[in-house]
Order: structure tokens, then C-alpha cells, then sequence
């Protein structure tokens, strides 16, 4: 009987002491149209735990492969000349663009599980396709949010060791436990980050998404996009979102994109993930919206997350769109793992662009 009790008590304590952890804020500041004193929102509230339930107890999986092998790409060039922009697709959330004489890495994922501790989440079905080694010197670090496939801790501490490079995330998140680096700069929706040595501004834009590394305690850190307004071209990393009014807010501030960085995964079932992720018909209306001349695609068949769609179902669903809509196959890039890309110059992007708005 004395064993019974000790048992219930300490699971008591043990239920308490995470329940007041996980509802910790992890921010203060004032309240604002996005931050009620404790948590961030968007227009709605996040999901319920019964409706999380209610979409895994309905979701039909397909299978994915156990493993892909891709084949191996060039590596990265240290930088790119003043006026060129590239871009190399990592993997998942994970892009390496370089422009303005800089190397800025979004979402930086090498772990082999998108999941705490490294044993549960879920697992990579491929290489990423850029050795971490093989990086050239990171100046910048854009972390969207504090989700796992996004906020790989692990991977952080390794290029924060190497490369020193300054990391820009959302309120609350350099808060989180083991995520304190010095060179961090939490932003709010519309702040900007000036790399004072070429010029280039960044601005942390908003997305219709969540944030939380648990069950609970959800919206704790604020989630974003970001845009990189360079010496000659502006470029939009959107970060996981669904499609909503944000966007007009967007093209109001910004005008054109040059390149626009679009979500293409984990879209299935609409009626719960249209709150959190686009699907490719969505990313093509983006990409008119803002007026882009060219849009890469990314967040696909990397993590075996929750596939309701077959691993290249992005590509099926963003052929089909761009062939609804008009645009050119050549104007929305879905690029190899690892596969680098010059932005085209910008006479021949300008026509095809309007050609595809049309
Ligand atoms: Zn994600």
C-alpha cells in the first residue's frame, strides 16, 4: 500500500511540474494584435487535441520508401558575384541561398529524426542533399519556427560552432531550453534585421501557422516568414503556412519578388491542414499574387511526417496547377536534393513572369 501511494504522488508531481513547464511563457512583452500576454495566435485558434486525434484516427497513409538514394550534386560555391543570386535546396526546410556576397541558410535540418532526442519523430527517407561539411562559410541562419523539422537543435550547435553566423528567429524562441546562442536575434511580425556590411534587410513577415515542441502548450513562440530585401532583388521565404489575407499584406509592403519560396507538403486532409500548410495549388496563387518571377519549391518527401499523399504527390499537384493557372513548368522550380540553381537574368525572368500572370 505504501508503494501505491508513493507511486500516485510522485506521478502527481511529475504531471504537475510538466504541465507548469510546457505552459511557462516563453516570452514577455506587450500585447498586440498576435500576442495576447501568454501565447501568439493567427485568426484562429490551433487545432484541438480531439480534432488532432480525430485526423489521425482518419488519416489513410501511403507508403513511402524506406530509403531513396539520390544522386550526389556539385558542391555549393563559397559565394556568388554581387547581382547573381542562387539557391541550393538542402533539404525539407533546409535552402542555401546566396546572394549579395552572403550565404544564408533557412531551417538548417541534418538530424536523422524530425523529433526530440533524436529516437522518436519521424524519420528521413533520404540524405540531405549537401553534406553539412561541404556548407560554405554561413553568414545568416533564418529559423521560421520551433517545430522539430524546423528547429534541429542539434544541427544548430554544429554550424553555430563552425561558422559563428548570426541566427534570426521569432519572439520567445531563443527562450527555449539548449537554444540560448549568443548570436540570436528574436524579431515580431515586421521587424527587420540589417546586415549593416552589404546592406541587405531582413524582415520577419507573418504566416498562418502555429508553433510548440509538445502536445501542449502550443504558441508559446512566435512563427514567421522572412523576406530578404538584397542590394538588387527582394526574395520571400514563406516558412510552413497556409494561404490567407497575410499575403495581400505582403505584396502591399514588398511589391514584386524576384524568387518566392513556397511550401509544397503535408497538405492533406484540408480540412485540418489548410490552417497550417498550402497546398500547390495555393503556392501557385502566391506566386501570382506577389508577382514572382521565379518560385522554388520545398518542405517534401524528406521526413516520413504524416504522408497522406504519396512522396511526389507535390509534383503531381503542382503540374496540374500551374497547368490550371497558365504559368510556365519553368517559372515554379521543384529542384534535385542537393541541386543548385542561378537565378535566370532578370529580362528573360520578367517575360516569363508576366507571360504566366496573364
Ligand atoms: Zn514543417
Amino acid at each position: 500500500m505504501y508503494i501505491f501511494w508513493t507511486i500516485l504522488i510522485l506521478l502527481l508531481v511529475a504531471g504537475l511540474w510538466i504541465t507548469i513547464q510546457v505552459n511557462r511563457p516563453l516570452y514577455k512583452g506587450p500585447i498586440s494584435n498576435h500576442f495576447n500576454g501568454k501565447h501568439f495566435y493567427y485568426k484562429e485558434r490551433s487545432h484541438s487535441i480531439g480534432k488532432m486525434l480525430k485526423w489521425a484516427w482518419e488519416m489513410k497513409t501511403v507508403k513511402w520508401p524506406k530509403w531513396i538514394s539520390d544522386r550526389p550534386q556539385p558542391k555549393p560555391e563559397e559565394s556568388v558575384r554581387q547581382g547573381d543570386i542562387k539557391v541550393t535546396y538542402i533539404n525539407h526546410g533546409t535552402i542555401l541561398i546566396q546572394l549579395d556576397g552572403l550565404n544564408i541558410l533557412t531551417d538548417p535540418t541534418w538530424s536523422k529524426r524530425a523529433g526530440p532526442l533524436g529516437i522518436i519523430g519521424p524519420k528521413r527517407v533520404r540524405l540531405p542533399g549537401v553534406k553539412i561539411e561541404d556548407l560554405p562559410e554561413i553568414d545568416i541562419i533564418l529559423i521560421s519556427h520551433d517545430h522539430y523539422d524546423h528547429l534541429d537543435l542539434k544541427t544548430l550547435r554544429v554550424l553555430y560552432q563552425k561558422h559563428k553566423p548570426q541566427i534570426l528567429v521569432g519572439l520567445g524562441v531563443n527562450s527555449l531550453k539548449q537554444c540560448q546562442f549568443s548570436n540570436v536575434r528574436e524579431l515580431d511580425w515586421w521587424q527587420d534585421y540589417l546586415v549593416t556590411s552589404t546592406s541587405t534587410k531582413i524582415t520577419f513577415v507573418p504566416a498562418r501557422h502555429y508553433s510548440g515542441r509538445t502536445m501542449v502548450g502550443n504558441n508559446r513562440t512566435l512563427w514567421g516568414g522572412f523576406v530578404i530585401e538584397g542590394n538588387d532583388e527582394k526574395i520571400y521565404y514563406c516558412g510552413d503556412s497556409g494561404y490567407d489575407k497575410f499575403l495581400n499584406e505582403i505584396k502591399d509592403r514588398f511589391g514584386k519578388f524576384r524568387l518566392t519560396i513556397l511550401p509544397l507538403g503535408n497538405y492533406e486532409k484540408r480540412w485540418y491542414m489548410k490552417t497550417q500548410h498550402m497546398n500547390p495549388e495555393e503556392a501557385v496563387l502566391v506566386h501570382m499574387l506577389l508577382e514572382s518571377s521565379q518560385s522554388l519549391g520545398y518542405h517534401y518527401a524528406t521526413f516520413n511526417e504524416h504522408p497522406e499523399q504519396a512522396i511526389d504527390a507535390h509534383e503531381k499537384d503542382l503540374e496540374v496547377a500551374l497547368e490550371k493557372y497558365k504559368i510556365p513548368k519553368t517559372d515554379f522550380w521543384v529542384l534535385e536534393f542537393g541541386e543548385g540553381r542561378y537565378l535566370p537574368p532578370i529580362q528573360k525572368a520578367s517575360s516569363t513572369s508576366s507571360q504566366g500572370s496573364s
